[in-house]
């Protein structure tokens, strides 16, 4: 069994009971070095073969978890965040699949969560957004056209943007294409929930200045919309006025 696990965002008690559980048991670990921090390590039991996948390949990741399953040890592939977004599972998953060795995911906290966190901030305000889109800047990685950042811009939802924090000036005139004013409220979290986390408020036309400033230009998250200002309605849910399946209106 391969239990691929969320380690969370980086502060080393924001990993889930269940994967704590699972690193110390575990006889293997592979960690995204790029990003796990490396504290999480110290929930190892003594003589845990590790294994830092920063410099390995797929293929060398796979041989990994096929010759630990093969001796019946426990392996764990750590994932930063939540394995969900951006991790790269699918393509391991396939290829376990194909061996008929068995796998588990055990959810992260992930950091556009942690970075809300550090931003005392709630993404989904009444009046101002109900939705998150996750996004990223087209990197090596391409982005399907559809998906491209002006057009996921011109929802005005809230967005948190990953892997882009190195190409700051074209993320600004992409947002300011998709409709955004470049007055409009961003934020940049830094390494949200690790010790040197920074939480950077700026606008969307002066992020690249405002990384810039800030020695920023990786493991942060850009944050935008008007859910980092001081508008929104009060929800209906703790309304005094509205009543719901667990409370009566009190007027
Ligand atoms: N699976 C991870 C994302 C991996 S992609 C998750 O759920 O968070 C890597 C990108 O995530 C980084 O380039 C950065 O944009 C973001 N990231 C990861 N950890 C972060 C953190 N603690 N603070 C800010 N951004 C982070």
């Amino acid at each position: 069994m391969i239990n691929f696990v969320g380690a969370g965002p980086g502060a080393v008690d924001l990993i889930t009971v269940r994967g704590k559980q699972l690193l110390e048991q575990a006889d293997i670990i592979i960690y995204a070095g790029s990003l796990v921090n490396p504290g999480l390590l110290g929930y190892a039991k003594e003589g845990c073969e590790i294994h830092n996948s920063a410099s390995m390949t797929l293929e060398q990741v796979i041989e990994v978890m096929k010759a630990g399953e093969s001796d019946g040890r426990a392996v764990v592939r750590l994932h930063t965040g939540d394995p969900s977004i951006y991790g790269a599972i699918r393509e391991q998953i396939d290829m376990l699949e194909e061996l008929n060795i068995q796998y588990k995911v055990c959810p992260g906290v992930s950091s556009f969560c942690g970075a809300a966190a550090a931003l005392g901030a709630e993404y989904t305000l009444p009046g101002v957004s109900q939705s998150v889109i996750l996004t990223r800047m087209e990197g090596r990685t391409p982005v399907p056209p559809k998906e491209e950042i002006s057009l996921m811009a011109a929802h005005q939802a809230t967005m948190v943007i990953f892997l882009s924090s190195g190409m700051l000036e074209q993320l600004s005139e992409r947002l300011i294409e998709g409709g955004y004013t470049k007055d409009t409220k961003a934020a940049i979290v830094y390494k949200a929930t690790w010790d040197d986390e920074k939480v950077v408020r700026t606008t969307v036309g002066n992020l690249a200045q405002a990384a810039r400033e800030n020695n920023i230009s990786k493991t942060a998250l850009i944050t935008v919309g008007e859910f980092l200002g001081d508008k929104y309605e009060r929800s209906l849910l703790y309304d005094p006025g509205f009543t719901h399946e667990f409370r009566q209106a009190s007027k």
